[in-house]
């Protein structure tokens, strides 16, 4: 029997290469697009002589040709150190890269995932943060580029799906952190675990009272897959996340704890528009797809931990 062809975009990154990891195991023929623009070829090497697996270094802004059942968009930078790094880029890869893979979808008659993001809800007002809130987004700050990207690609699926029928799924996925996160992209588990083994200071921004939910990535994988394969016509939005929330503050204790570290801890000036506070709420998730995280923060950060001392 024919495999099915699935194609990842910006699987050379954190999440798509786990992804690719996953999907190979289930017997499916991977087709990776990644112009490695904050990927990184290490993040797949292992799976190169796969014959099943095809890496094409392609940019997603530009239109895609290839022959597939199914597409996972992933492709985009997603730390606030490189989407701001040249935002009209993000924007571009955000939105022309969306309707790249919906123009593809609706061509072969693929299945098409949009890897969305809990930054659509900005800083939230409301606590925790369900599908149906529509977000405290500014429109013109240092983070737009990334959300309004983000809220804008979701538009196009939403329309894609109401005008040409395309067969989409569209999840929110909340903070994620795993082994192969960029050890350079200035995310926050990243670096707090690289700071504390190596003894540098522990950087919090602001005054560490700020909250998120952090999934480990296997755990996001698993609903990432759930929410591909879901009931015809659930197109989402959905969101994927760990509702355990944590401050800051927490989070830099935890992992001096996990490391033994023995860095201290140093406060620097919060970063413009920095939400405040974020937890999902999954109902959605359990309830459609008899989903939710297994893997508890402090079991995930010693996994992470661990690649993080192999790659030092
Ligand atoms: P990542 O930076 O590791 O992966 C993104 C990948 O996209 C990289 O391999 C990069 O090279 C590729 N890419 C970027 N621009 C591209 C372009 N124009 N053409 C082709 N490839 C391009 O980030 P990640 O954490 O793995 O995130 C994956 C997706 O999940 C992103 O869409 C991100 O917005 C979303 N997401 C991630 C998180 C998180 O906590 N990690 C949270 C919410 C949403
Ligand atoms: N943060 C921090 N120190 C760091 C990096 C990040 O205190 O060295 C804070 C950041 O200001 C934010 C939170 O940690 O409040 C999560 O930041 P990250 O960039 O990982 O993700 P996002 O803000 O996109 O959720």
């Amino acid at each position: 029997m024919r495999k099915t062809r699935v194609v990842v975009t910006g699987g050379a990154g954190f999440i798509g290469s786990h992804l690719c990891d996953r999907l190979l195991q289930d017997g499916n023929d991977v087709i990776c697009v990644d112009n490695l623009f904050t990927g990184s070829k290490d993040n797949i090497r292992h799976l190169l002589s796969n014959p099943y697996f095809e890496f094409i270094r392609h940019d997603v802004t530009q239109p895609i040709f290839v022959e597939c059942d199914q597409i996972y968009n992933l492709a985009c930078p997603a730390s606030p150190k490189w989407y701001q790094k040249d935002p009209i880029y993000t924007f571009k890869t955000s939105v022309y890269g969306a309707m790249n893979c919906l123009g593809l979808a609706k061509r072969t008659g693929a299945r098409v995932l949009h890897a969305s993001t809990s930054e659509v809800y900005g800083d939230p007002l409301v606590h925790p943060q369900p599908e149906t809130y529509w977000g405290n987004v500014n429109t013109a700050g240092i983070r737009s580029c990334y959300d309004e990207g983000k809220r804008a690609a979701e538009t196009l699926f939403f329309d894609y799906n109401r005008k040409h029928n395309v067969d989409i799924k569209v999840m929110r996925i909340f903070n994620t952190y795993g082994p192969r996160m960029d050890i350079g992209d200035g995310r926050v588990v990243s670096n707090f675990i690289v700071q504390a083994l190596q003894g540098h200071d522990i950087t919090i921004y602001g005054n560490g009272g700020q909250t998120r939910s952090f999934c480990y990535v296997d755990d996001l994988v698993e609903g990432m897959i759930r929410v591909m394969n879901s009931r015809e016509g659930f197109t989402g939005p959905i969101n994927i996340g760990n509702p355990g929330e944590f401050t800051i503050k927490e989070l830099a204790e935890i992992v001096m704890e996990l490391t033994g570290s023995e860095s201290k801890i140093v406060y620097e000036p919060l970063p413009a528009d920095d939400p405040a506070q974020r937890r999902p709420l999954i109902d959605m998730a359990s309830r459609e797809l008899g989903w939710e995280p297994k893997v508890e923060l402090k079991e995930g950060l010693k996994n992470t931990i661990q690649y993080f001392e192999s790659i030092l």
